[in-house]
């Protein structure tokens, strides 16, 4: 069992999503749609709930898509997609969630960047109108800070303190405070306006990693807001994946976070869902929840000269991401089960017995044979080409029989996920 002990942190229900305190961390995405275009928008946010999103947000960004907010709610509901929207407001959120009453009753939380509220005066007056409108519909809000958008006049005046200082800090650490002055001095003005603590999430999102780490520690030891986690502009590819998994590792390890966005930039035309898959299996891959069954595959070597391990721990690795939305209801603690693949005799029976039910294909010189264990003992001795089609009929047959209704597993689960401290 995971020994990770959750940060105790006030829960905060956004459409019926708990975020913090015992609940479960809450895997979020965002559309990159323009959401005056309703269509396009309803059928990624379907893709992204699809994909195991528990929360989506979508930009507001002007009045076009203010005003398709509440149809973008009707089609999705008319879908059977209750999935909670968070509507994105920058500059003039104050003035969309007045003028559109039904958009700010469609959202199920605003994300409002303190940074780009306003300035002076101002800033306070549009600020106000925003939470308002959250007491008003009774929404929650992220107060969501970015350093990229970091609040100007707040710098200044720390730059200015940190001056007349007899030992001045360096610029970093300056930085940092003034990002988490930030957040908690806006969320403080919301609780005087009359939010309660309890609909209040915190994010301080920057790019570097160390940054993000030394941020958020310092936001847990000084607050029990519920954080909202993630590596602002990440980046495409492995150094996105890379990045944000390094930083949000270190800190979901330290019980550190309530919700998390994985912020990738998608190659072009290429799959959304990514960042939600890339969260799920973080989470995941930590003992933090369990979302899909997920496949152990060896790198493969010189011992193994094709690439038909390969794909069939991909092909397997899909089937089961697949049949999850089905076999999720029908199979409850499927998505606990682990499955290997594996490319030679020297770590594939050792492997292959670990799991729940394993395969263990021939490497070069080995007699053309696929071995299975179930359950820790060899049952069947695959060959031939129809190995992959043979195997994926054993899984399914090992997930009727094991997790359906009633079913006695025979081996207890070896990964318990844990939930909160
Ligand atoms: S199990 Fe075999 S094929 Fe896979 S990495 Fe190890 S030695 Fe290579």
């Amino acid at each position: 069992m995971s020994m990770i002990r959750r940060r105790i942190s006030r829960q905060v229900i956004v459409g019926g999503v708990a975020i913090g305190g015992d609940a479960p961390i809450v895997v979020q995405s965002m559309t990159n749609t323009d959401t005056a275009d309703a269509a396009a928008t309803v059928a990624q946010v379907m893709e992204l709930a699809r994909a195991g999103s528990e929360i989506v947000r979508i930009t507001v960004n002007s009045p076009e898509a203010a005003a398709q907010v509440a149809a973008i709610r009707e089609k999705l509901d008319a879908k059977g997609c209750d999935v909670p929207l968070v509507g994105d407001f920058h500059f003039n959120g104050h003035r969309l969630l007045k003028q559109y009453p039904e958009c700010a009753e469609a959202l199920a939380k605003y994300r409002i960047n303190p940074g780009n509220v306003g300035h002076g005066k101002k800033r306070d007056d549009q600020f106000a109108t925003m939470i308002e409108a959250a007491c008003q519909y009774g929404k929650p809000v992220r107060i969501g800070v970015n350093w990229g958008s970091l609040d100007p006049e707040l710098l200044a005046r720390m730059m200015d303190e940190n001056g007349r200082r007899a030992e001045p800090l360096d610029a970093t650490e300056i930085m940092r405070e003034a990002l988490i002055a930030s957040a908690l001095e806006s969320a403080a003005q919301a609780v005087v306006w009359g939010l309660p603590a309890e609909r209040i999430v915190i994010s301080c999102k920057v790019s570097a990693v160390q940054d993000l780490i030394a941020v958020y520690r310092e936001l847990a030891r000084r607050c029990d807001y519920a954080l909202h986690l993630g590596l602002t502009e990440a980046g495409m590819g492995s150094k996105g994946i890379v990045a944000s998994t390094a930083a949000m590792g270190v800190l979901l390890q330290e019980g550190i976070g309530d919700t998390i966005r994985v912020s990738l930039t998608p190659e072009p035309n290429g799959d959304r869902t990514r960042e939600v898959i890339v969260a799920q299996e973080l989470l995941q891959t930590m003992g933090l929840r369990s979302f899909t069954p997920l496949v152990t595959a060896c790198p493969g070597c010189g011992r193994t000269t094709s690439t038909y391990f390969q794909e069939l721990a991909e092909k397997i690795q899909s089937y089961l991401r697949a049949q999850m939305p089905v076999w999720k209801a029908q199979y409850p603690g499927v998505e606990d089960m682990k499955v290997a693949v594996m490319g030679c005799v020297v770590n594939g029976p050792g492997e292959s017995k670990h799991a729940d039910i394993g395969i263990s294909l021939p490497g070069t010189n080995e007699v053309p044979v696929a071995p299975v264990y179930v359950d820790g003992e060899k049952t069947v001795t695959l060959k031939g080409g129809r190995i992959a089609e043979e195997f994926q009929a054993i899984v399914a047959e090992y997930v009727a029989s094991n997790y359906s209704a009633g079913a006695v597993r025979k081996r207890a689960p070896k990964h318990i996920p844990i939930k909160a401290a």
